[in-house]
């Protein structure tokens, strides 16, 4: 590692990206041609039915430090190995616990990455140096044959530049990557919009290191076990007591506000709708990302309909694209309201207060 990547410093475009679009007779052909980019040291952006990964062989360092140079984001952070089948596992893991035995049994292939002990062979550019692997076999039927080409593990982050909205369509890949990846498969847009749950089954006890459509009720069904909560435990429950004190990671340009969860529904817009007006008079570019269950109340302000509170998985599916289509259209602050952190709620929250600058 030289000390530029380790700084995260960018490298410019400099490679022909090609872009596939998947879904016609060219199909077996462009899964090959993804494979044998992977296989000889490429990089290339693929769907999965989390977010769009950015993927490179596990053993191909240069590879790994070509993904961390894409997207401008220092590598000491460890990067999810997604694999086909349970044959894949056995290139990575030294041992398959028993709780992860269960979980993979009962959502794999799915959204859920599985944190185990490493075996020596996987380098450490893909691990961070640490000695456990985090693991997932995608369902998406793209990345599976994507992943049955490549015959090697991929290791992928998901497909954006460092601190941007995760992508859950190939135009957002192509928006960060284009010359500085080799190829992007284009496989529409993305069934759960929100990255996977990641799960640390290494050590005593199952920890979610983070959120996503798998949730602690899912992990308790199929283990009897009680996960423990390894994320954001500072920004923790229903009301975020402080977004924006950490980094702000999956952000939109424009600065985002939450409302704070406290208070009637009504209390709560017109918080947002207090403050949309008064920056709106000095001159800002606002807008209010909206359900179904609120956007009655903001009469003529600008809206975003992100889905319906009925359906949280509605939500988890446009949260990222309406992040990104905020930076399209220019606008400068974005609002909206606290979601319940129940099932998948409690993901899109955690993204959501990442991504946040503050509340109303
Ligand atoms: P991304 O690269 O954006 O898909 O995020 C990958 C996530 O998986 C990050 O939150 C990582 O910290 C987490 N992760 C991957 N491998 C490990 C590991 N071995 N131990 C802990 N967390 C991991
Ligand atoms: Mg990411």
């Amino acid at each position: 590692m030289t000390k530029e990547q380790g700084l995260g410093v960018q490298s410019a475009p400099d490679r022909k990206t090609a872009y596939v679009i998947l879904g016609g007779p060219d199909d077996a052909q462009n899964f090959a041609k993804a494979g044998e980019i992977l296989r000889n040291g490429g990089v290339v952006g693929f769907p999965t039915e989390t977010v769009y990964g950015l993927g490179a062989s596990v053993y191909c360092e240069e590879a790994i430090e070509q993904v961390f140079r894409a997207k401008g984001r220092p590598n000491d952070n460890p990067l999810i190995a997604h694999i086909a089948d349970m044959d894949g596992l056995e290139q990575l893991v030294s041992v398959m616990p028993e709780t992860a035995r269960k979980l993979a049994e009962a959502y794999w292939p799915g959204p859920m990455t599985l944190v185990l002990p490493k075996l020596p062979l996987v380098p450490d550019a893909v691990t961070a140096g640490l000695d456990t692997v985090g693991v997932r076999m995608p369902s998406d039927p793209n990345a599976r044959a994507m992943l049955r080409e490549a015959k090697v593990p991929v290791a992928a982050p998901s497909a954006n530049r460092s601190g941007k909205p995760s992508p859950t369509r190939a135009q957002h890949v192509w928006q960060d990557m284009d010359g500085r990846i080799d190829m992007i498969l284009d496989g529409g847009q993305c069934a759960c919009g929100l990255e996977s749950t990641v799960i640390d089954c290494s050590g005593d006890g199952i920890v979610i290191l983070r959120p996503g459509y798998i949730t602690a009720k899912m992990i308790e069904d199929a283990t009897g076990i009680v996960p423990t909560i390894g994320y954001g435990k500072d920004l923790g429950g229903s009301t975020p007591r402080a977004p924006g004190m950490k980094y702000r990671h999956y952000a939109p340009k424009g600065k985002l506000y939450l409302a704070t969860g406290e208070g009637s529904l009504e209390e709560q817009c017109k918080a947002i709708a207090d403050a949309y007006d008064s920056n709106f008079a000095h001159g800002s570019k606002c807008v209010i990302l909206v359900t179904e269950q609120d956007k009655g109340f903001f009469g003529e302000r600008e809206q975003i309909l992100i889905g319906n509170l009925d359906d949280l998985s509605t939500i988890a599916h446009s949260v990222f694209k309406a992040f990104r289509d905020c930076d399209t259209k220019g606008y400068d602050l974005i609002y909206m309201r606290c979601v319940p952190e129940e099932g998948v709620g409690a993901a899109i929250m955690n993204r959501v207060v990442k991504a946040s600058a503050g509340t109303v």
